[in-house]
């Protein structure tokens, strides 16, 4: 894979560009993906943004938020706007995996391909890019490739909006190891820049509709299981509570992060059956490494704190394997 600067010969003439994400886009997915949006379409080129599923409604203030195209629900479209394109950016991912029913298509593209991301392991079918994993967010890595290409004068407010809300989201708001002096740095270059951060913390954070407030109440005292003797704290949601609180994309995002404040907590998971299968989402504190946990147990992956899989046995079955692994890993969560 060629560094990232190296594209820039390829952005001097007009072209046909599509940028990419994971499925159930979060907001570093979306932020990252719209801000490049923001800068691809500034120097004349037609881009198109598709996500391979719907996306939270928390995200829709995004600029841009409304020309993505759902994969899903527009897949006609989405083809369409495919044929013929000279690049493809991939964004917040580095497997086609987790582009779900997108995959097949994408791998049949001949473009070249372009990857921005901070997810540990790369499959290495990219031409350029950046792989950082010790970068913030995705967003961060938009926000410097811009830099590295000389390309700053184009960071408009839109930009500076997109960059901010994916790594306020993915540094937790500015808490997790991963804020480094590098993120207050471009924070602050942002905030000359014009950017009014207050507006986008309430446009993520306090804007949930009722239910889901009282989804998480109900989670809290009823879904939740500490094992004290593995330092490990676990939440499985049955299908019928999704149904009962009637929630939306996105509504299960942040849920894993309460049960890391639990003291003494190392490990914590979120298991969620979601009918088409069962999503498990792991946090850690400190050195147990959950990315290597979700690649060996749960044909998962992501970062060393934060990380992901899924499983297609019963939510009972999972929670049984999960307790399993936990057992299996009990020196290295002392
Ligand atoms: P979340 O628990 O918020 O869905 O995901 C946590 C982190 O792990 C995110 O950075 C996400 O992109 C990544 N992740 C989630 N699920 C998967 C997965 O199935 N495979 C891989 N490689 N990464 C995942
Ligand atoms: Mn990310």
């Amino acid at each position: 894979m060629k560094p990232i600067e190296e594209i820039k010969p390829l952005l001097e003439s007009p072209k046909k560009v599509v940028i990419t994400m994971h499925q159930k886009p979060d907001a570093d997915a979306m932020g990252s993906s719209l801000a490049l949006y923001h800068y691809l379409i500034q120097k004349g080129h037609q881009v198109a943004v598709i996500s391979p599923t719907n996306f939270p409604d928390f995200l829709k203030w995004m600029p841009g938020a409304d020309q993505v195209l759902d994969f899903e629900s527009m897949q006609e479209k989405a083809l369409g706007a495919l044929q013929g394109i000279d690049l493809l950016f991939c964004l917040d991912f580095n497997a086609l995996y987790r582009t779900k029913n997108m995959q097949p298509y994408l791998e049949q593209l001949r473009c070249v391909k372009i990857l921005i991301d901070h997810h540990l392991e790369p499959q290495p079918d990219f031409d350029y890019g950046i792989s950082d994993t010790a970068a913030s967010s995705t967003a961060q890595l938009v926000y410097e490739t811009l830099y590295k290409l000389g390309e700053e004068q184009y960071i408009t407010n839109e930009i500076a909006q997109c960059i901010y809300a994916g790594t306020m989201t993915d540094t937790g708001s500015f808490r997790f190891a991963s804020t480094s002096a590098r993120v207050h740095r471009m924070v602050a270059d942002l905030l000359e820049r014009g950017l009014k951060h207050e507006l986008i913390h309430q446009a993520i954070y306090d804007n949930f509709l009722e239910n889901r407030l009282r989804f998480i109440g109900h989670s809290l005292l009823h879904r939740m299981e500490v094992f004290y003797e593995y330092n490990t704290a676990m939440m499985a949601i049955p299908y019928a509570d999704l149904k009962r609180f009637d929630l939306q994309t996105g509504d299960t995002e942040g849920l894993v992060n309460f049960l890391l404040s639990i003291q003494g907590i190392k490990m914590a998971a979120l298991i969620i059956d979601r009918r088409e299968e069962i999503k498990l989402s792991f946090r850690s504190k400190g050195d147990f490494d959950v990315n290597t946990f979700a690649r060996r147990y749960f044909e998962g992956g992501g970062h060393f704190n934060a990380s992901g899989g899924r499983s297609t046995d019963t939510l009972d079955k999972t929670v049984q394997r999960f307790i399993k692994a936990v057992q299996e890993n009990e020196e290295l969560l002392q």
